[in-house]
């Protein structure tokens, strides 16, 4: 039986220390708003691999500035966005941000969403142009109007008026070359039977990939950032250039509530990279959340939304030989315990997550729902 908190149980509850805690899930994670959250938690951040890869030129990455900003006793966004920005900024990222690959047109569309915990508050933009670090749109959209996401042209005219710089073209020599490399290999002719050009754009993906002239991270590449506090004040941030070569105006998960993010500050946060389609279908952050309050960990909670993903995908041509899903998609989940895993529909030795807590940065396994590989 559920039973609420009250604040005199509360204290009890964290005086007993972590384990009671956690020999009471229901209690710390039952329905409603009144939920109260741990005093006291071992900060941590987690991320998508490249928050541990990237430094644009400086000497830290995402989750080390993320963590050391939490742990100085900023704002938890503000961190997790001040990590994020590093992404975003750092030309050899190609999924995220500046130098992101851009749509089937040659122009980078970025798309992005944060969330508050505490403050109960998100922001997101989407298909906005002209912006390297799309995280902070989204944020002055949490904070400066009273909408939750801004698109297009319109989500460019709020950043000039916001004081961001707006700039003509994002693409870096290196998306370009690889953007025209793409299109002189898939659309020789222009017109194509739709489903011979599938099956070209697979295959020349595939061919790119082993060429070593794109990154198998970045064709789905995004970043997703979360992070808990010891005050147990829990965020999150999603940021992306989507998925490479998308039709012009595509938006994916990432910028959506519930899909490419959702925070509770009460139960955790969970977030996403790959395949956006299959997350929008079946809204897995706000998924995996929900599992948390119900007691799930986090690990527990994120393959519960795998097998959704699984049961839900159908169609033919997402299929593979085995009949099942012929793509990839990762979670990164941390609930208010400051527990943590990074789950995805298959893994392999080089996909992996980022984690940053007192024993510092380090890149973990992603943990598969499926054995083999999305082709096979
Ligand atoms: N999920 C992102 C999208 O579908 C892409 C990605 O993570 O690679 O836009």
């Amino acid at each position: 039986m559920t039973r609420r908190v009250n604040r005199r149980d509360f204290v009890l509850t964290s005086a007993a220390g972590l384990a009671a805690a956690a020999a009471t899930p229901r209690t710390l994670f039952g329905q409603g708003p009144t939920m109260m959250t741990p005093r006291s938690v071992k900060p941590i951040v987690v991320s998508s691999a490249n928050g541990h890869r990237f430094k644009n030129g400086g000497t830290k990455t995402c989750v080390e500035t993320a963590f050391e900003g939490i742990v100085r006793g900023d704002d938890v966004l503000d961190s997790l966005i001040a990590g994020v920005n590093i992404v975003e900024l750092d030309p050899e990222d190609t999924s995220v941000g500046y130098g992101g690959l851009p749509n089937a047109d040659g122009v980078v569309q970025l798309d992005s969403c944060c969330m508050h915990g505490p403050k109960k508050q998100a922001g997101g933009v989407a298909c906005l142009e002209g912006v390297r670090t799309p995280s902070r749109v989204a944020k002055a959209v949490m904070e400066q109007t009273d909408h939750h996401l801004i698109v297009g042209k319109g989500a460019q005219d709020f950043a000039r008026n916001m004081g961001f710089t707006i700039e003509a073209d994002l693409n870096t020599d290196r998306s370009r070359q690889i953007w025209l490399e793409w299109k002189r290999r898939t659309d020789p002719e222009h017109y194509l039977d739709p489903r011979k050009r599938e099956e070209v754009e697979r295959k020349v993906m595939r061919e790119m990939i082993e060429e070593g002239l794109v990154d198998e991270n970045h064709l789905y590449g995004t970043i997703n950032c979360d992070g808990i506090s010891p005050k147990g004040e829990i965020c999150g941030v999603t940021t992306t250039s989507g998925l490479a070569w998308k039709i012009p105006g595509r938006v994916g998960d990432s910028p959506i509530l519930g899909a490419g993010l959702y925070v509770d500050g009460a139960v955790g946060a969970a977030g996403s990279t790959g395949r956006g389609e299959a997350n929008l279908y079946n809204l897995c952050s706000f998924m995996i959340v929900e599992g948390m309050r119900r007691g799930l960990a986090p690990k527990d909670a994120g393959m519960e939304a795998l097998r959704r993903i699984q049961a839900n995908t159908v169609e033919k041509r997402l299929l593979n030989g085995r009949g099942l899903p012929n793509f990839g998609i990762n979670f990164y989940v941390i609930n208010a315990r400051g527990e943590h895993a990074g789950v995805g529909m298959y893994s392999n030795d080089r996909l992996k997550f980022a984690v940053c807590d007192e024993n510092g940065a380090r890149l973990e396994p992603i943990e598969p729902l499926l054995p083999g590989n999305p082709e096979d």
